[in-house]
């Protein structure tokens, strides 16, 4: 169903699910059960022994989430994908599939904030090493991998500083190496896909633009399908060594042989990681961003278009020194936005409030649409001013390094008409110089 179809018939349609198998409803519905009933001991046993795919229990598979699995590996053009509790669990998840006690990585240097804790302290205590590359030159990648490095790993589209990252570039040197890339889709999905460009898993935060209306937290891997894990057994030794805690299963050879498709990420990850570390995505909560995920494509159209028209006024307004925004960088950077998006540069928008902190925090309470939170991707406009906020204990330095200035203010914009928005947005930078309204709308 999902092959040479559109973003805007996958979200709807994806996923092998035309109507519910047993009442033929069309609406996916929410399967709340923990267990199912085996046919026979043969029948368990298989399903046990992955002789046969099915469902055990749902701490590893839900048949609501499955849909919303499907659909989103397909939205993404992988070939499997799984759902766990939140965005920060699939990237907790997406490492530990690849790297063990003594193993490292490298990530570029833009990234989200609660992933660089995540790397930088709490993976470490757990003996794997993150490096950091600046991706403004991707040939940094190569600089720092050693014979223990099991990935590279990067957000397509990271604020601040929202250069979009560069995919094939990254990948084809992992590809020398059989390192695979690890691509955070969060921020640009239908609008970028990671795995055309050369990269063997996506993560998705599904709490931001999938779910889209900021009611669910949730997170998803998508395995490509396109990297082969056996290629280099001592470089992926958890796809090639036998794995003690499942019969001695070789996942890089043992997932093909059983499904005839190449998911041995997918797989592991499922039948090792969630069913070891827990953090499944509840199906009451699959089913709420199945919701989203239907409307997902129409939606990043009007954030983009939304989001163009913003910039247009903000570059003009003169209580705003500087704008951020992917097609706005100068030279290669810049040019990679053109690559690398399609249909659009994304909802997230940098600004630098002339004035400092205080004219940041001043813009922020005034702002009246606009909600202020910690989030991004709802279908409503949101600002944070992070100096005072999210990056609120960093030192001056520190938060300059962040690229995080005293004035500047995070966008994300909506889906609300854009004369409104920009009417918000230029009450709340004060009324005096602005320009004209009609030039921009
Ligand atoms: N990745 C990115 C790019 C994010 O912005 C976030 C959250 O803001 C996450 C991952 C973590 O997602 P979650 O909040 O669903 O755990």
């Amino acid at each position: 169903m999902s092959k040479n179809k559109h973003p805007e018939t996958i979200a709807l349609h994806g996923g092998d699910y035309r109507s519910d198998p047993a009442t033929t409803a069309v609406a996916v519905p929410l399967y709340r059960t923990t267990s199912y009933q085996f046919n026979d001991t043969d029948h368990a046993a298989n399903l046990f022994a992955l002789k046969e795919f099915g469902n055990i229990y749902t701490r590893i598979m839900n048949p609501t989430n499955d849909v919303l699995e499907k659909r989103v590996a397909a939205l993404e053009g992988g070939l499997a994908a799984v759902t766990v509790g939140s965005g920060q669990a699939a990237s907790t998840f997406a490492i530990m599939n690849v790297c063990q006690s003594g193993d490292n990585f490298v990530s570029s240097t833009d990234l989200y904030g609660g992933t660089v804790n995540l790397f930088t302290h709490t993976l470490k205590k757990l003996g794997i090493e993150c490096r950091y590359a600046d991706p403004s030159d991707p040939s940094n990648f190569e600089k720092l991998i050693d014979d223990r490095t099991r990935c590279f790993y990067a957000e397509t589209l990271p604020n601040p500083y929202l250069r979009v990252f560069p995919i094939k570039e990254v990948s084809d040197i992992g590809r020398k190496y059989s390192i695979p890339l690890i691509m955070d889709n969060t921020a640009a999905p239908v609008i970028c896909k990671p795995l055309e460009h050369g990269a063997a898993v996506v993560v998705h935060s599904l709490t931001k633009f999938i779910g889209g209306h900021g009611t669910v937290i949730g997170g998803c891997l998508v395995d490509g399908g396109n990297f082969d894990w056996t290629k280099d057994p001592k470089r992926q030794p958890l796809f090639n060594e036998p794995d003690a805690s499942y019969g001695g299963a070789q996942w890089g050879v043992v997932v093909p042989q059983l499904t005839g498709a190449n998911v041995s990420y997918a797989v592991r990850a499922r039948v090792v990681l969630l069913r070891d570390l827990g953090a499944p995505l509840a199906p009451d909560n699959a089913w709420g961003i199945i919701q989203g995920l239907e409307t997902v494509p129409l939606r990043m159209k009007q954030h983009c278009s939304n989001a163009e028209k913003a910039v247009a006024f903000l570059q003009k307004h003169k209580n705003v020194d500087r704008v951020i925004y992917p097609t706005l960088h100068k030279g290669e950077i810049g040019e990679r936005s053109k690559k690398y998006m399609k249909g659009g540069s994304g909802a997230l928008i940098g600004i630098e409030v002339k004035g400092g902190v205080e004219a940041g925090k001043k813009f922020i309470e005034s702002l009246k649409m606009f909600y202020h939170v910690a989030n991004i991707g709802d279908a409503r406009s949101l600002a944070i001013h992070p100096a005072t906020t999210t990056h609120s204990q960093l030192t001056e330095e520190e938060l300059l390094a962040a690229g995080v200035t005293p004035g500047y203010v995070r966008l994300s914009i909506g889906i609300e008409h854009p004369d409104d928005i920009i009417a918000d947005l230029d009450q709340a930078l004060g009324a005096s110089g602005k320009p004209s309204l009609k030039a921009v709308s």
